[in-house]
């Protein structure tokens, strides 16, 4: 008995270290190539030399298989490559020099001229400008819809539209997309689908499981972690990716260098405590201000009075850090004297990292305009940071 009870231990424990343990800590990793040593090499090198010609041509014929030139595949990136496929559960992955160069590379790779695109509304700024001012001057047009919706995306259908473009939840005003229905809609009519994944972070928010075509990330976010490395990835099939790789990435040429790889490699070691604790902090924050008399709603996808917290729950299971406030006044004035009256969180665009952060923004929203502050919350106590919003928001007249 003693012993059976051993031996279903171990298969459970190896079941759970096979996934994120082990992707996190090993996966990829061949130390005896290096000297056994624990951390894995920078391979600073732009090519790379053959023994003979015939393998040089070999390489030709495939270069995302070979080590040819370090546009196309170094060591160092492909490691870490590996381990954001695996933690995203996608036959493959590529590492690219910005989260803006993980959505042109996936977009452009699945357009040409005369195609249509169909984008929810308030996606990330550059995606839009992609869509809103770049590829009409190549004949891509692109339809915005509200994304919560999915006889939205139906009603834009055209002839030609070749790609939905999803951001769920958007990392503003936080809406979701139910990911299953859409992906549905889009395979009865051959659309691929493209999904920013920023947000839920690659570690139990894998929406390649809902069928979604390809995934991608601002690793600049949680994967680094640390706020000192640009960076995006793209998650999808091997086919995908090789499409990708021979067309836009290598004719574009925007590219992760080997040192950025391995700091991305060095963030992803401590992802699961950094976005637990982080979210644990949020909840607190939260719990504060959902009870302040001067804030008139919370945006964020696990809240319970989201309107989308089912789906949320169910498709994003972590949660996260990232979240808005509308305050009860419109007025951009007050909330930018607020943010200028917070002491400990910064003013600053982007996330993911260890500090808090701070941002009042006015956008467009559905048919008028939204006003809200976006908060980050990093990795500091909670008690700092809901002190600091109390002492701020004394401050505020509404
Ligand atoms: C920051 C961000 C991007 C762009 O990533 P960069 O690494 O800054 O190029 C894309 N999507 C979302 C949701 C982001 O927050």
């Amino acid at each position: 008995m003693q012993l059976l009870k051993e031996v279903f231990f171990l298969i459970k424990l190896k079941a759970k270290t096979m996934n994120k343990t082990d992707i996190l800590t090993h996966l990829g990793e061949d130390r005896e190539q290096y000297f056994n040593a624990i951390a894995p090499p920078i391979i600073q090198t732009s090519n790379f030399k053959f023994d003979t010609m015939a393998d040089l041509k070999n390489a030709f014929a495939y270069e995302r298989g070979s080590h040819l030139y370090t546009r196309g595949n170094n060591p160092t990136v492909t490691m870490c490559a590996k381990k954001i496929a695996a933690l995203e559960g996608s036959e493959d992955a590529l590492l690219v020099g910005s989260g803006a160069a993980a959505i042109s590379n996936s977009v452009l790779a699945n357009v040409q001229a005369g195609d249509h695109i169909v984008c929810v509304q308030n996606a990330y700024s550059w995606a839009n400008k992609l869509m809103e001012n770049f590829l009409p001057r190549f004949n891509v047009a692109t339809t915005f819809v509200n994304g919560s919706d999915v006889a939205n995306f139906e009603n834009a259908i055209q002839e030609n539209t070749k790609i939905f473009f999803l951001e769920s939840p958007t990392s503003l005003m936080m809406e979701m997309q139910d990911l299953k229905a859409i992906v549905k809609l889009a395979k009865a009519n051959n659309i691929i689908t493209i999904l920013d994944n920023s947000y839920g972070s690659p570690l139990n928010n894998n929406p390649i499981k809902w069928g979604i075509d390809i995934v991608f990330h601002s690793a600049t976010k949680y994967i680094g972690g640390h706020s000192d490395v640009l960076a995006g990835v793209i998650c999808s099939s091997k086919a995908m990716i090789d499409k990708i790789f021979q067309s836009e990435m290598m004719t574009l040429g925007n590219i992760l260098g080997p040192q950025d790889a391995w700091l991305l490699m060095r963030g992803l070691r401590t992802l699961p405590i950094r976005v637990k604790e982080a979210a644990k902090t949020t909840k607190k924050v939260i719990k504060f201000l959902e009870k302040h008399p001067k804030v008139e709603k919370i945006l964020y996808p696990h809240h319970k009075k989201h309107p989308q917290v089912k789906l949320a729950r169910k498709q994003m299971p972590q949660e996260m850090s990232l979240f808005s406030v509308v305050f009860k006044t419109d007025d951009m004035a007050k909330l930018e004297k607020f943010v200028d009256d917070l002491k400990y969180f910064l003013i600053a665009v982007s996330w993911g990292g260890y500090e808090s952060l701070a941002l009042p923004i006015q956008t467009k929203y559905q048919d008028g305009l939204a006003q809200v502050v976006r908060f980050y919350v990093g990795l500091e106590e909670s008690k700092v940071l809901i002190l600091d919003i109390e002492q701020a928001l004394d401050k505020m007249e509404i």
